[in-house]
């Protein structure tokens, strides 16, 4: 009986890759480079690549000759890409306020989590505007596993690492067998696996997301999702399932 549900936030309730191909072509203008990509999928493919390899973000900015130095939070692109997030503030996924609302009516039972690789200063905007954050009883963010880590590096504890969905799962109070995973990645995916030792939470996969169906359905290994789903409505269409 399914009696928890942790969301992933980039990808899965936020449209967080939309904004960033934004983002790039508005800086792109910006710095007088020109836009080499034909569509948002060509862009998806692109920067799905780059920010899997060592680098991350970093990559994108330097294929796309882009002034930019993560490592440098003094460098003017981080004013400017707060600008451009304050000046376009992201909107939930379509229906995504509904199906929460949906899936809180089945059952009132269920409890929420949110766990994100992702800071809480880049997505509590949307959560607030979108008037869903009070729906999570926790968040689990990068800032968590920063404060969590031995040395506040929160990068090794990032998602595929197990370490954020055991947290949640204790704050939950829920066991992994009777939790729902909601996410968009292979990482999500794996993160769900090998928990507790070797036991394994239910998952969802989120072909709107980041990595799409083609990805999603290849799983990882052995892991596969137990469901995939296409949009927002598709999760309650889930959720009952596993009730
Ligand atoms: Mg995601």
């Amino acid at each position: 009986m399914l009696k928890g549900i942790i969301f992933d936030c980039d990808g899965t309730i936020i449209p967080t890759l939309e904004r960033q191909e934004s983002w790039f072509r508005f800086y792109s203008k910006r710095n007088n480079q020109p836009w080499r990509f034909n569509c948002f999928d060509d862009f998806k493919e692109f920067y799905n690549d780059r920010v899997s390899r060592p680098g991350n973000v970093q990559n994108v900015y330097d294929e796309l000759s882009l002034p930019c130095d993560m490592s440098d939070k003094s460098h003017p692109v981080w004013p400017a890409y707060e600008q451009f997030n304050s000046e376009n503030p992201l909107e939930l996924y379509p229906g995504m306020r509904q199906a929460l609302d949906d899936i809180m009516a089945l059952s009132s039972g269920l409890v929420l989590g949110l766990n994100t690789s992702n800071s809480m200063r880049s997505i509590k905007g949307s959560l607030v505007e979108g008037g869903i954050i009070s729906y999570f009883k926790h968040i689990i963010t990068s800032d968590t596993l920063r404060e969590k880590s031995p040395d506040g590096d929160c990068e090794p504890l990032k998602k595929p690492n197990t370490f954020s969905i055991e947290l949640m799962l204790g704050v939950l109070g829920t066991e992994p067998e009777e939790t729902l995973h909601v996410g968009d990645t292979i990482a999500d995916l794996r993160a769900s696996h090998g928990v507790h030792g070797n036991r394994s939470l239910l998952t969802v996969g989120a072909c709107y997301g980041y990595e799409g169906s083609e990805i999603l359905s290849k799983g990882y290994g052995g892991l596969r999702f137990d469901e995939l789903v296409d949009d927002a409505s598709g999760l309650v269409a889930v959720v009952k399932k596993f009730l």
